[in-house]
C-alpha cells in the first residue's frame, strides 16, 4: 500500500511519532475494530479511531437516537433524533474521515449472531450499557480469541481494562464470574452519568485499541483502571487470571455461548 500525498498530510502528526511511521499507519489502515454500542463510550471511541485512520470500524447498536442521549453520545446531533444510531454514527465517522469503511449492525446482538459478526474483526471495544451484553461480548471474544477492550461508566465513575485470555491474561469473568441479579446495579438511566466521564473512558478505550493495533507501550491486560471525576483520580489494580473462572479457568462450566437474560438498554 502506497500512501497518497493527502494521506501523508492527514496522518502526518502521528506518522512522525516514534514507533508509528508508515508501517504503523499501514497497520491502522488495515485494522478492523468492532464497537459494541454507538452510545456514550462508543461515540468518542469511534471518532478518535476514525480520525487516526483505522480502516474498518463496525458499529453495533439497535437503538435510535433520543434526546436524552445527546448529553454524552457525541456521534449524534439534534437533527438525528429518531434515526438509527448506527446510521447517524456512520454519517459522523464518514464526514470526519471518508477513508474509513463503516459497517453497521442494527440487529440486537445475541448469542446466535455475535460470533459470526466478531469473526471478521481484529479487536472488540465494548461500550455496552448492560450486564447481559457485557457477559455475552466477553464470552464471544474468548471463544473467537479476540482482544476485548472494556469500558464502563456510572455517575462520576469509570472503569477500563483489556482482556486477552488467549494471550494469557484474565477475562472479564475472572473478575466478575456471573452477572449481578437484575436491579442490583443501577443503570445510567436510573443513576445518571456525567457526559464528560463517558468521554474520558471512551477515549481511553480508543487509546488502548490504537496501542494494541500498533503493538506500542504497555497493554492494559492484567490491569484494571478506575476513574473518579469528582476528585480527578485514577486508581489501578493488578488483576490475574482466575483458575476457577467459569469460562477460561481450569474446569470451565461455560463451553459455548449460553442464554443471556436481556434487559432494557438505557
Ligand atoms: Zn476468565
Amino acid at each position: 500500500m502506497k500512501f497518497s500525498d493527502e494521506q501523508i498530510h492527514r496522518y502526518s502528526r502521528q506518522m512522525i511519532l516514534p514507533g508509528i511511521g508508515g508501517k504503523g499507519q499501514r497497520k491502522l489502515m488495515e485494522a478492523k475494530v468492532l464497537i459494541m454500542g454507538a452510545g456514550g463510550l462508543g461515540s468518542p471511541a469511534a471518532i478518535y479511531l476514525a480520525a487516526a485512520g483505522v480502516g474498518t470500524i463496525g458499529l453495533a447498536d439497535f437503538d435510535r437516537v433520543e434526546l436524552h442521549n445527546l448529553q454524552r453520545q457525541i456521534l449524534h446531533k439534534t437533527d438525528d433524533l429518531g434515526r438509527l444510531k448506527v446510521e447517524s454514527g456512520r454519517e459522523t465517522v464518514e464526514s470526519l474521515n471518508p477513508e474509513v469503511k463503516v459497517q453497521t449492525y442494527s440487529d440486537r446482538i445475541v448469542s446466535a449472531n455475535i460470533r459470526e459478526i466478531i469473526k471478521g474483526y481484529d479487536l472488540v471495544l465494548d461500550g455496552s450499557d448492560n450486564f447481559p451484553t457485557r457477559f455475552l461480548v466477553n464470552d464471544a471474544c474468548y471463544f473467537e480469541r479476540k482482544t476485548l477492550i472494556s469500558g464502563a461508566i456510572l455517575r462520576f465513575d469509570g472503569q477500563l481494562s483489556t482482556f486477552k485470555p488467549h494471550a494469557g491474561g484474565p477475562c472479564y469473568r475472572c473478575l466478575f464470574p456471573e452477572p449481578p441479579p437484575p436491579g442490583m446495579v443501577p443503570s445510567c438511566q436510573e443513576a445518571g452519568v456525567l457526559g464528560a466521564v463517558a468521554g474520558v473512558i471512551g477515549i481511553l478505550q480508543a487509546n488502548e485499541a490504537l496501542k494494541e493495533i500498533l503493538g506500542l507501550g504497555e497493554s492494559m491486560a492484567g490491569r484494571f483502571l478506575m476513574f473518579n471525576a469528582l476528585n480527578l483520580s485514577f486508581h489501578e489494580v493488578k488483576i490475574a487470571k482466575n483458575s476457577n473462572c467459569p469460562l477460561c479457568g481450569e474446569n470451565p462450566t461455560i463451553k459455548e455461548l449460553i442464554e443471556y437474560l436481556q434487559v432494557c438498554q438505557a
